[in-house]
Order: structure tokens, then sequence, then C-alpha cells
């Protein structure tokens, strides 16, 4: 073959040719240096081909093959051009950012690999003596070989002196040494006996048992199931037993999470259960070193387990055996710009491809996955009862009645006293961070917003700036109002700062931890505080979403809720069914050892069906009963969804693209239905103006065949300004 068809992270949906000698089947995704304009990129071949349509005085020669680290298998390859067609983005850049960015690079890897050295028999007959004086090192390498029988490590060797490197390569030469690479140590299968014991004087529930049983009794076939499990009923259990049988049969397992702040946790009991498995995290925390390094393990299966964030899916594993999707319902999953995919579906394709078993496990599953699991599409698990704890009493405050004091009511105050009184600990649940999300001036009505987003700033009290939470932008708190030169400007509102400092004024002795975002930027800072918390070191908890999700604190039983009803009555009809999922997590952190945990819910809508059905902890009941709405209203799961999303620095020109757009699909014969385009929620964002419009279909098929007719024309509909793409399966509009 002459050609090879090169993928290169470039915005445009084809491949590249590059006339390229000596290459094989077997250089099939290796990466490649090739010039591009008048740059060296670094692509993937894809194909190998023996003609292409370029002139052959336009086609140029492939730099070099990186040949350091083995390419990407067939099946990775596969996935990334399935990820591409489906999500309608540039096989290049699908491929090219699968890559730990230390591989996007034009410098080849040194992997370290480990080796020892060997006596020759012709080393053996040297003598000390018969080496010259000068030759210490020498003399020195030679006697620590003679003493050894099997040879010494390199690294061993290299430590003798710095120039040891250099008298070792001289010895090979002369033929008194050999080299020897240390046969990999690929995973080994380990007893299923070992695998299975559990740590001492634990037993699996009936109900963990039951599930682990039917999963394995199913075989190792393809088989999608649902681990619907209540907070505290011991899902993590289940996975660790399923890990266990397939590290015995030889088989890597990939654990996906959605969110790198639950990796340490899920890393830990991973580590301790399964010391041999040599398992590697792979997420957006790791550095570029230890990135590579997991993938690398990982793809030459010498992994056992990888467990990572979203981008792990495309991760090379060998001998796949078995994916677990821990809180399949969280949005995390879907990447939300750029390749706006989701990793637990592509998890469930790869799952298919490999004919393998897939668990997505959650208390709240996505009413996406739900409806399968119903209509028999996933196989349900349940887990209905917490190991050794009740369920948490779940009740509501009333605050239309009573006064708050900085958005807490008193009832709140006196169960945290009391709580504290018994040594236990609370958490206070506020999904927002920050001092207050409103300034406002007290005589005009001016509000601090973002110049650059529709939207307010938020006041810090830390820095004592005004932060948007949207762009980043940040600027100094305004000593007048910029509008009117009046000096009362007024916070409104409660965020994690302000809920925190009212905490401490009413609990002078508490130790009181707040977690958000801003408190857990640094590295490790999570992983830190979560020790002290373990480690009682803390009475009240002040925090968001990073709190809420699965999280283990055994001496936390009280948990309270602040300003939940903001999203009781959003326009987003994914809004109610997130709410459940959010409380039903934050309250299930509640009462998690041996005493019986309480929820309050602050509200003003103490009746609402959402909060009825989540005081029952009957997510069944409020699931069927979204879903016969999502019927009626003819929204997913009933019909498929994609979402042309189009910005520009004026919002009059990414309407009216949407409107050509429009008028483009006319004559696409197809059965889907465009809606008139909209503007976004948050119309402007980091100075760019937004807007969609959204594409509905009865069958995936269906949606898929038109967008594909569809692309194509819009590639030549685009305006000069508008940036346009396409969002599949969007979970926001
Ligand atoms: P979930 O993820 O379903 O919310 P976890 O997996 O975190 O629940 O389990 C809740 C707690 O119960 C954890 O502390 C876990 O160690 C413990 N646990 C799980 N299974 C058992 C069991 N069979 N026996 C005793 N403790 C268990
Ligand atoms: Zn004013
Ligand atoms: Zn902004």
């Amino acid at each position: 073959m002459n050609f090879v068809r090169v993928a290169l992270d470039v915005p445009l949906p084809i491949l590249f040719d590059y006339r390229a000698t000596a290459v094989t089947r077997d250089d099939i995704g290796r990466r490649v240096l090739v010039p591009f304009g008048k740059k060296i990129a670094v692509g993937v071949i894809v194909e190998l081909t023996d003609t292409t349509a370029l002139a052959a005085q336009r086609i140029r020669r492939v730099l070099s093959v990186l040949r350091d680290v083995p390419p990407l298998p067939e099946d990775v390859l596969q996935l990334l051009k399935f990820c591409s067609d489906y999500y309608h983005h540039p096989l290049g850049a699908v491929i090219l950012n699968s890559l730990p960015t230390r591989l996007r690079r034009r410098q080849a890897i040194e992997l370290a690999v480990s080796a020892h050295y060997i006596l020759t028999t012709a080393g053996r007959n040297v003598t000390a003596a018969t080496l010259p004086a000068r030759a210490a090192i020498k003399r020195e390498l030679l006697s620590l070989l003679q003493s050894a029988n099997h040879g010494v490590d390199e690294a061993r060797l290299r430590a003798v002196a710095p120039r040891a490197r250099s008298a070792l390569k001289t010895m090979v030469e002369l033929g008194w040494i050999e080299r020897v690479i240390d046969t990999d140590t690929r995973l080994t299968p380990c007893a299923p006996g070992d695998a299975l014991t559990l740590p001492a004087g634990r037993t699996l529930t009936h109900e963990q048992c039951a599930a682990v049983a039917s999963v394995r009794g199913a075989g190792d076939g393809f088989m999608p199931w649902l681990l619907f499990g209540v907070t505290g009923s011991g899902k993590t259990e289940v996975y660790l037993q399923l890990v266990a049988a397939a590290l015995a049969r030889g088989k890597q397992t990939l654990l996906l999470v959605p969110e790198i702040n639950l990796t340490p946790q899920l890393e830990s009991q991973v580590r301790a259960r399964f010391p041999a498995a040599n398992m590697v995290s792979l997420h957006s925390g790791l550095n570029e070193s230890e990135r590579l390094h997991g993938w690398l393990a990982a793809q030459s299966g010498l992994a056992g387990v990888v467990l990572g964030t979203r981008l792990a899916i495309f991760t090379p594993l060998p001998q796949l055996g078995l994916i677990v999707v821990d809180e399949e319902h969280d949005a995390s999953f879907k990447q939300m710009d750029g390749l706006r995919y989701s990793a637990r579906d592509l998890a469930l394709v790869r799952a298919k491809q490999r004919a393998i078993p897939i668990i997505l496990g959650s208390a709240t599953p996505a009413l996406e996955t739900y409806h399968k699991a119903l209509n028999g599409g996933y196989r349900l698990l349940t887990l209905t009862q917490r190991v050794n704890a009740m369920p948490p009493d779940i009740e509501f405050l009333d605050t239309r009645q009573k006064p708050l004091i900085d958005g807490l009511s008193q009832e709140l105050l006196k169960a945290i006293s009391e709580t504290m009184k018994r040594k236990e600990q609370s958490l206070v649940f506020i999904n927002r961070r920050g001092y207050a999300p409103v300034l406002i001036c007290r005589s005009c009505s001016w509000t601090a917003d973002c110049h650059r987003c529709s939207a307010k700033l938020v006041l810090h009290a830390m820095d004592r700036r005004l932060h948007c939470h949207h762009c980043g932008h940040h600027e100094p708190v305004h000593a007048v109002c910029p509008q009117c030169g009046n000096q009362d400007l007024l916070p409104l509102g409660q965020g994690t700062q302000r809920i925190e400092s009212a905490l401490a004024r009413t609990f002078p002795a508490a130790r009181i931890l707040r977690v958000d975002r801003d408190s857990t930027r640094r590295k490790h800072a999570w992983q830190a505080m979560r020790a002290r918390i373990q480690a009682q070191e803390v009475d009240i908890l002040v925090g968001t979403q990073i709190l809420a999700k699965g999280h283990d604190f055994p001496q936390l039983n009280l948990v309270g809720v602040l300003n939940a009803d903001s999203s009781l009555y959003s326009t987003d009809f994914r809004a109610g069914e997130r709410l459940f999922a959010r409380l039903t997590q934050v309250a299930g952190r509640a009462g998690r050892g041996t005493l019986r945990g309480r929820v309050l819910i602050q509200t003003e809508f103490p009746q609402h069906p959402l909060y009825r059905a989540l005081g029952r902890h009957d997510y069944p009941s409020y699931a069927r009963e979204l879903l016969a709405e999502r019927k009626q209203a003819g929204f997913p799961p009933f019909v498929h969804q994609a979402a042309l999303r189009a910005e520009a620095p004026r919002l009059d020109d990414a309407l009216s693209f949407l409107a050509r757009a429009t008028s483009c699909a006319a004559d696409i014969d197809s059965g889907v239905t465009l809606f008139d385009p909209v503007p976004a929620t948050l119309v402007r964002l980091a100075g760019l103006e937004r807007a969609h419009l959204t594409i509905q279909g009865r069958s995936r098929t269906a949606l898929q065949k038109f967008l594909r007719a569809w692309r194509a024309r819009l590639e030549t509909t685009g305006a000069r300004d508008v940036r346009w793409a396409l969002d599949v399966d969007p979970l926001e509009l």
C-alpha cells in the first residue's frame, strides 16, 4: 500500500491522505508525524490505501510513524468512528482528543521498561584482577553480578555510579553481559476463591446476593443491567463482587464514575480489595505522565481495573470483560461542549461491541434508563433496603409561616444544635456557592450583572469580589451604586459562604467546614477534607452538589436542605427528574451509620407531588408519573431529540442562521419535526449570544438519517461570525 489516511485534530469531517513507505496493516491506529500546512502535526493512521484522489504533486509524505507505544486497537477505532458519526463531530478531533495529551505531542515516548543483566560465559571468566586499575566501576558491577545467581536489576546496577550506564553498555559490547528485558507481568487471574472473600465479618445481604447471582448466572455475553438500589443499599459491594468474578477470569473492568471527587473513595476500596489488580484511575486531575502511564497500563492489559470519569470510555482495554457505570443518571457523563458525547450511552455501545455485560447503577435512574428497564430493554436488579440501617426520615419545614434568619429556619438550627450535643455531624446543603447571588442597590434597584453574560454576578466574601459563575469574569465590589451613587448596596439571597458565616455566629464553638468548588479547587483538597470529616474533626458541613454524591460518612445524621424550591417550576422538562435525584442523593448522606438519619427540607410548597414522593422514598411511582407526562407531551424517552446550537456576537445573526437552517431542511424526506429557533435560557455567555432549535424524531434511525443529510447542507449554509454545532440527545435545551 502506498498511501495512508490520517486523522488530524482539525474541525473538518475528512481524513488526509499521505504517501508512506514501509507501512503495514499493523500500523493502523499508530500515530504519525505529517506535514500539515506549514506545520508538523501528529495524526493517527486510520486506513491504508492504494489510491488517492489527490494529484500526485500535491500528496505529501509521512515524516515518521511513531512505533513507541502500541497502536489504537481496532475496537477502539470502531468506537471512535461510531462516536464521530453519531454525534456528528469530525473523526480526527474525536480520535486525537481521546488520546492522553502526552501522545498528542510530537516527541516520541521513551517507555521505561524494566530489565536485568546476566553474565555470559565469557563474563564469568573475567576476573577483577584482569581489569585495569582505573576500571573501578566495571569491577564493582562485575562483582555484583558474580555474587547473584539470577542476574541483577538494571536499576540496581545503574545506581552504582553515575557512569554505570555507559560501563554497562561497554560490557555488553565486550560480550561479558547480556541485557534481558523483564517479561511483562500481564494481568494474572486471581483464584476465584480469594477474590470473592469479603472483609472480615461481612456477608452479602440477600438482595446483594441475588443481584450478583443474576448477573453471574447470565454469563459473559452482552447484557445491560440496571442496578436500582436505594442510597446506602451497598451497590458498591455488588460492583466489587462482579469485578472479582471478572478478575478471576483474567478480565478487565472499566468502572465509570461521574466525577473526579468520587474517585478517591472508590479507588481505595478497589485497591484494598484487589491489591494485585493494578488498578489505575484516569481522570482530568492527573498530570500528563500519570495519565499516560495509566492509559498504557490499561492498553497492555496489565491493569485489571480502570476507574475513570467520562473520557475513560475510550481507553483501550484488550481484556475488557465488564463495564460498570456508577450514578448513571448523572449529567456529568455528558460532555456539554466540543464533542457532546454521553459516556454512559457510549458505554452501552462498547459493551455491545465487545459482547460483555454492563451494569448501570443508581438510586434515581435517568428516566431513559428506567423506562428501558420497565419495558425489558435492560434487566432490572433492585436493592430496596439499606445495609444495616433505616431509610432517613424526611420532613418538610414550611417556611411560609416562619421567618428565616439568613436563610435558616429555627427548627433547622435547633436540630443542628441537638445533633452537635450528641456529637454527631450535620450537613447543610445549598446549591449555590459564594456569599450572595445578587448585589442590589436599595435606592434605584440596579443589580451587579456580568457584562459578558446575561447573568448576575455573585458576591464572594473570601476575596471580596463579584464573580460570574458562567464565564469566570470577576471584578471588585463597587463602593457605590454605579447608576445613582447610593452607598447602600445590599447582598440578596444566600450562598455557601453566607450560610457558613451565619452558622458560625449561631454556633461559635462548632467546627464548620465549607465544601464547594471554591474550597476544593486545589489538588487533593477534597481528599484532605474527606479525611477530616471521617476523623470526626468537623461538626457542621456546608456544601453544594460535591457533598451530595455517593459519599459515606457514618457519623452524619442530619441533613438540612435550603433553597430547593427554585427548581420546582423550571421551564426545563428535566428539572423535576433532576431535583428528585439531587435531593435523594443529599438525603442519602444522612444516617448511614447505626443511627436513623433525619432530613429537613425547607420549602414553601410542602404538598408538591415531588416532595411527597421524596418523603415516601418512592422513586418508582414518581418516575412512572413523570414518564406518563413525558409520553403525553411527546418528550424523551418517547421521542429522540437533537439540537442545532448557534452562537454569534449578535443574537439576530444566530437566529437568522437557524432560520436558514430550517428552510434548507424543508425538502429532506425524514419524518422528523423541527421546532422554531429560540434564544437560549442564558442568552449571552462570555460575550456571545446563543440560540438553538430542537429536532425531534420517533426513532434514532430516522433522526440520524435526517441529521446526516442536513449536516452536509449546513456546512454550506454557515455564515461569518456564526458558530454552530449539533447536539445529539441534548440534556439541556
Ligand atoms: P450505595 O452506593 O448503594 O449508596 P454503599 O455501597 O456506599 O451504598 O454502601 C453503604 C454502606 O454499607 C457502606 O459503608 C458499605 O461499606 C456498607 N456495606 C455494603 N454492603 C455491606 C454488607 N453486605 N455488609 C455490611 N456492610 C455493607
Ligand atoms: Zn442605585
Ligand atoms: Zn459572565
